[in-house]
């Protein structure tokens, strides 16, 4: 029997205005080569200026995930040739990272575990490579965008464990606000270490890791593709021909890995000290600053339980996203039931959701909804007819109280015309009235059911058990 052993490395641009070594814009998605100067075009003579944004973000990172800070790291340059890095070498970190020795927990199958995050380190962004046919072109607007490179211990040991600790390490960097991690836009890309072991041994074999896995979905596929190639290698008695330290690609078509070179050595890069970049050293105020960080994730889903009375469940699928965590929270605040926000944010609000529609641009936003479930709580309308304003107001920009008008939705919450249907009812039925009052208390619910359905489902209930009460006692 093989033990899996897996350890991730992530590289999450950070989502400073400008990048981090020169003052160009990070701006994504714009013409070829409009974000550049000669810092990021490697014009000899150009020096990089440290941008202390990214500093201060890598900062917030360590604090989330319990780390040391070192207050004093180094840049080095990683060398190696390629077309997106003009200067032939990475501004990075090596020996002394800004952050080391973090940790987070995730949950698998209810079981929670620890996971080491070895160093995160900042370091820049190369360009991109545009191949066109017969030619080759190279796009530097995300030359210089800063990373932070996060790498984990290899103590993850099994796909869902590797994904689960990607999502936790997401929801980390989204709540503190520190990076868009994005993966379609690449702000957010994982290469995978994978090895097997036999169940018991403590030492680590031979790695492979699989490069730029760019969704959730991809990177599980490939490292269960990987365990099972390595698992046939060794039972076939190939192993050591067929497993050696490698970087491979996964192939999304045919959800396969495949060989793309020997894998460097780190003394390889020639790493040395960037004589153009000072060592890095974090004063006391900006550090002080830095590690303010926001409520997270896990803090919310205790606090929402503590506060609002609301379940775990409940509690957990609410900061799913920030966006809905933040409209969730923004409902409360608006003095509204916490139970009904719940509902309706995720219930009412989620399932009308689609064709990629998300939380942060619904047609109903935290306004709209306050003003709506404003209506149910006042008693303007009942919570059946909340829904079907909703589904008009999905489609349509219109206020509230003029949908529930057009509609004609409005309860009758108005005591004389309830009074009126109620001594109708309870004339009408004078032996079950007797039979109340002889103590069958079941009948109340009979007269609630004639009301209402007299009616026509537009009275207020609260006012009708309120009313009928008044007239049976
Ligand atoms: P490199 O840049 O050479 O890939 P790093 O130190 O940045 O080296 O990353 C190494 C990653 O590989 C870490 O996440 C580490 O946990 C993981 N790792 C190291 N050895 C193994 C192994 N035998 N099996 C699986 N993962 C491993
Ligand atoms: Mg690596
Ligand atoms: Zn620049």
């Amino acid at each position: 029997m093989f033990e899996v052993v897996i350890g991730l490395e992530v590289h999450t641009q950070l989502n400073t205005n400008t990048k981090i070594f020169c003052s160009c814009s990070t701006s994504f998605g714009d013409d070829a080569n409009t974000h550049v100067c000669p810092t990021c075009l490697a014009l000899p003579g150009a020096l990089p200026v440290l941008n202390k944004e990214a500093v201060k973000k890598a900062i917030s990172f360590g604090t989330a995930v319990n780390a040391t800070i070192n207050k004093k790291s180094i840049f080095n340059r990683k060398n190696y040739f390629y077309p997106d890095l003009p200067k032939a070498y990475q501004i990075s970190q090596f020996e002394v990272p800004i952050v080391e020795n973090g940790e987070l927990f995730i949950e698998v199958n209810g079981e929670k575990k620890r996971i080491g995050i070895t160093r995160a380190h900042l370091e820049e962004d190369a360009g991109k490579n545009i191949h066109e046919g017969a030619r080759s072109l190279v796009d530097l607007n995300r030359a210089g965008t800063p990373l932070l490179e996060i790498v984990s211990e290899p103590d993850l040991r099994s796909s869902d464990e590797a994904v689960a600790y990607l999502k936790k390490l997401h929801s980390i960097l989204r709540f503190l606000n520190i990076s868009d991690a994005n993966m379609q836009e690449g702000s957010f890309r994982c290469d995978a270490n994978v090895s097997i072991r036999p169940k018991g041994d403590t030492k680590l074999y031979t790695r492979v890791e699989i490069k730029n896995l760019n969704s959730f979905k991809f990177i599980q596929k490939a490292i269960e593709y990987e365990v099972e190639r390595q698992t046939i290698a060794w039972e076939d008695g190939k192993y050591d021909d067929e497993v050696y330290q490698e970087t491979r690609l996964f192939d999304t078509t045919n959800l396969v890995t495949r060989s793309m070179r020997g894998k460097e050595d780190s003394a390889e890069y020639r790493y040395f000290p960037d004589p153009d970049l000072l060592p890095v050293e974090v004063d006391e105020a900006m550090y002080n600053e830095a590690i303010k960080i926001p409520e997270l994730a896990d803090e919310k889903v205790i606090r929402y339980q503590k506060e609002f009375g609301i379940k775990e469940d409940d509690a957990l699928n609410l900061v799913a996203t920030i966006e809905m965590a933040r409209y969730f929270e923004e409902l409360v605040g608006a003095k509204i039931s916490p139970k009904l926000c719940v509902t309706w944010v995720l219930v009412e609000l989620l399932g009308r959701l689609k064709n990629g529609v998300t939380i942060e641009n619904s047609p109903v936003n935290v306004a709209k909804m306050t003003e709506l479930l404003k209506r149910i709580e006042d008693g303007t309308i009942s919570a059946k007819a909340a829904k079907e304003v909703l589904d008009y107001l999905m489609d349509n920009d219109e206020s509230v109280d003029s949908v529930i008008q057009k509609l004609g939705l409005k309860q009758v919450s108005d005591d004389g015309a309830i009074e009126a249907i109620i001594d109708q009812i309870l004339n009408a039925n004078a032996d079950k009235v007797a039979e109340y009052k002889a103590g069958k208390d079941k009948m109340f619910g009979f007269f609630v059911g004639q009301v209402m359905k007299e009616g026509k489902g537009a009275f207020n209930p609260a006012k009708v058990n309120e009313i009928l009460k008044s007239k049976l006692s």
